[in-house]
């Protein structure tokens, strides 16, 4: 498929501060794009440069492939959505949609008939003639982003769009501009510090950290293949466990010891020493004391906290390292008492080995 965005090699500066550092992205024509990391990571001064609100120091950026370095903000055809709505107070919701049309000289028929399509999708038309003092969070957002559509832009981006919204209301939102933006086919990219968020909307996404792009990927691959420990630890959560690798065949396979445990398994790159095993709680399988597999890491259950759908346990190994584990609480007469002596299998085949710099 076409590359709709190029960002190529951009770095922003604040001062001394560098927000951006060499960043590399192509966009897709349709695609859901979401750019994620922790607060000050740089998604949003991305988001305003892609917008042409901010002015990169270096590097280029293209729609399709048109330099888009020197298009002022309002020649750039894109809609945008911000976490405070940013909708006028004293106009009507119908008055808000047809704001931009009306900027752009549209004729009043014509207007009619965008405004009551975007209204439409948005599922707002009936409430067309309130103010927005009159509207709840969801319906205020609504607004906003039948606004940002009504002038059919050829990107859409989005900022947090859903943090003012509690969370029931978050999760039906995002479903929602899921649906909206596959039916319009719209580029679009979404700013989101909420991994759930991510995974759940995206087609693909950007993991930021400190300027920088960590790691590009569809959200089962930056979840299941993590590239470093930053990716591993900010999506989901996760176990990270010393580790000692020993290479055994040329083909990469390997014994890893963790916990005193021999677990074989398969690496990416050869490596040798010391290193971190991540292995997510969902992986780790809980087994009786009895198993005599040579594999298994004795522990005991210091804490059970159930979630309804699971229980999170916390194990105590008998090194003192304590970790995570979920198990699908199926039957009562599963649910395991603290205090309780297990055996916990590490699962080598789905957990991530990074050397002992993280990557
Ligand atoms: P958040 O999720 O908190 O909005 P973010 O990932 O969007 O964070 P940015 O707002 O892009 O982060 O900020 C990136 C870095 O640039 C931060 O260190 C921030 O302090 C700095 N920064 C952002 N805007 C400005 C500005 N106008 N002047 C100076 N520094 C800025």
């Amino acid at each position: 498929m076409q590359d709709h965005v190029k960002i190529k090699q951009i770095c922003k500066f604040f001062g001394d501060n560098k927000a951006l550092d060499d960043i590399n992205i192509n966009i897709k024509k349709g695609e859901f794009f979401t750019l994620l990391g922790p607060s000050g990571c740089g998604k949003t001064t991305l988001l305003r440069i892609l917008a042409g609100f901010y002015q990169q120091e270096e590097g280029n950026l293209f729609f399709e492939d048109s330099h888009m370095n020197n298009i002022p903000a309002h020649k750039r055809n894109i809609g945008m959505v911000f976490q405070n709505y940013a909708i006028f107070p004293h106009l009507t919701v119908f008055e808000n949609v047809a704001y931009g049309l009306k900027a752009r000289k549209i004729k009043k028929d014509e207007i009619k008939v965008k405004v009551t399509e975007a209204l439409d999708m948005v599922e707002l038309s009936h409430l067309k003639d309130r103010q927005p003092s009159q509207l709840s969070g969801g319906q205020q957002q609504r607004v906003a982003l039948a606004r940002a559509i009504v002038i059919h832009p050829g990107l859409l981006l989005m900022d947090e769009p859903l943090s003012n919204l509690d969370a029931k209301l978050r999760v039906k939102m995002r479903e929602d501009i899921r649906n909206l933006q596959k039916s319009l086919n719209i580029t679009t990219i979404y700013v989101t510090h909420d991994q759930e968020e991510a995974l759940a909307v995206s087609d693909r996404i950007a993991v930021m950290s400190e300027g920088k792009v960590q790691q590009i990927g569809k959200p089962h691959e930056i979840y299941l293949s993590p590239v470093n420990k930053f990716v591993a630890n900010f999506i989901g959560t996760t176990n990270f466990l010393d580790a000692e690798i020993e290479i055994i065949d040329s083909d990469k396979h390997a014994t890893v010891f963790v916990e005193g445990a021999a677990l074989k398994t398969k690496l990416f790159e050869s490596a040798y020493g010391k290193g971190i095993y991540s292995i997510r709680p969902e992986q780790i399988k809980i087994k009786e004391t009895g198993d005599a597999n040579s594999a298994l890491v004795e522990g005991e259950i210091v804490d059970a906290t159930f979630l309804g759908e699971s229980v999170v346990y916390k194990i105590r190994f008998t090194s003192g390292t304590l970790i995570s584990a979920h198990e699908h609480s199926i039957r009562y007469n599963m649910l395991r008492k603290i205090g309780d002596l297990v055996k916990v299998d590490l699962n080598p085949e789905e957990a991530v080995i990074f050397d002992e710099s993280g990557e």
